[in-house]
């Protein structure tokens, strides 16, 4: 088992060899996910583990974990989400391969060329985020009364009444 991570890996040699890499990596060093929080201190956790199936297929077994401090949309205070998120994706060079996977492997869409590890797990943690993020009503910093909510919506003077009323008197 590795414990460093290379910038480059070939996925179809790893899985002949049977591949495990574990370890953590500084969320402040994957730069898409990075525009999405709040704090990037901490380490997202991972393994990856290249394999072979019974039909010879190469797959992957993509673990990863990490507290991201994200922006609640509705109080816009720090929020943190725990992902913890268990992947199995299949190894496929080309579009036909793709269509006839099996349940449950994902596609991973590989050519022959290397593949980054660090997108991978970034990737994970991407499909990993809230569209929005949001604190549960009991515990955001914003509380919107219902009755509150019901006299927006319906209450207070409406544009097009207030068109009216200047038609009216012009
Ligand atoms: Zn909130």
């Amino acid at each position: 088992m590795s414990l460093v991570l290379p910038s480059l890996l070939d996925p179809w040699r790893a899985a002949d060899k049977h591949s495990v890499l574990a370890g953590c990596l500084p969320l402040a060093s994957l730069p898409r996910l990075r525009n999405s929080l709040v704090e990037t201190t901490g380490d997202v956790r991972f393994r990856l583990a290249f394999s072979r199936d019974e039909a010879q297929r190469a797959v992957l077994h993509c673990e990863v974990a990490a507290t991201l401090r994200l922006r609640c949309q509705r109080c816009l205070e720090a929020l943190d989400c725990e992902v913890d998120t268990t992947t199995l994706l299949a190894l496929v060079a080309g579009i036909d391969e793709e269509r006839y996977l099996p349940e449950p492997y994902d596609p991973l869409p590989v050519d022959n060329e290397p593949i980054r590890p660090g997108d991978l797990i970034e990737d994970e943690l991407l499909l990993a985020l809230p569209q929005i993020p949001m604190h549960e009503p009991v515990v955001c910093a914003r509380q919107i009364p219902d009755a509150d909510l019901a006299q927006r919506r319906c209450g207070g003077a409406s544009p097009f009444a207030a068109l009216a009323e200047l038609k009216r008197r012009g």
